[in-house]
């Protein structure tokens, strides 16, 4: 899940970003308004974590732009402003959720959670190909009922591939969903995770799931 933070509270930014790394999640700050519009209309997100009072663009200009762009990225609005009548503004102009500082991490992982979920049917469901499952929520994978531990990236790049089962995804494709806006990939970076993933979830199964395809990229998918 790749997440973008617009916060110009340098310290408040670089721990959101840990948090959220430590919780497997790919994550991109910006620090002002105008990188914050700039990164959210030209990469594409799973949820953005917006502080409402920035310099260049405020939050509330932010996404009403993104909404007029018909951009529909889940957006959790990040403030100091506690009265009743910001809060009001801040779900009308589009928000899914308004998360009041000083908040707890905790917290925000959770609502980041529910927007998620809210936001796709699929992120509920466990992700299947063949006897390999993967649980989203619980971030937990299963070869044929054995657990297999994954590193953060090893599981994102995982999950990456088993929601497009079937079908291929270029590197350039697992780099832009998988890593954040500051990989710049020793080219084979990507094929060194996908070599770790493969001892980990094929070496020891007869029926190979991860394939290369020759030029283009890899797919995950059950083979005769
Ligand atoms: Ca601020």
């Amino acid at each position: 899940m790749k997440i973008l933070i617009v916060e110009d509270e340098a310290t408040l930014a670089k721990n959101l970003k840990k948090g959220f790394e430590e919780n497997s999640f790919v994550v991109d700050l910006a620090y002002n308004g105008t990188d914050g519009l700039h990164q959210a209309t030209h990469e594409s997100y799973d949820i953005i974590i917006l502080d409402i009072m920035l310099p260049q663009h405020d939050g509330l200009e932010i996404l009403t732009r993104l909404r007029h762009d018909g951009i529909r990225t889940p957006v959790i609005f990040l403030t100091a402003k506690d009265s009743i009548e910001e809060k009001v503004n801040g779900l009308n102009s589009g928000a899914d959720d308004y998360v009041i500082k000083p908040f707890s991490f905790h917290e925000l992982l959770a609502r980041v959670r529910v927007c998620l979920r809210r936001a796709s049917h699929t992120t509920d469901v466990i992700l299947k190909v063949n006897g390999l499952t993967l649980d989203p929520i619980v971030r937990k994978v299963f070869r044929d009922e054995k657990r297999v531990d994954l590193s953060p990236i090893e599981f994102s790049l995982l999950e990456y591939m088993m929601r497009h089962s079937g079908q291929v995804v270029t590197r350039t494709m697992i780099s832009e969903h998988v890593w954040d806006s500051n990989f710049e990939g020793f080219s084979n970076v990507v094929d060194v995770h996908i070599a770790k993933l493969r001892i980990k979830i094929d070496k020891k199964h007869e029926k190979k799931l991860i394939h290369t395809v020759r030029g283009v990229g890899y797919v995950i998918e059950e083979r005769d």
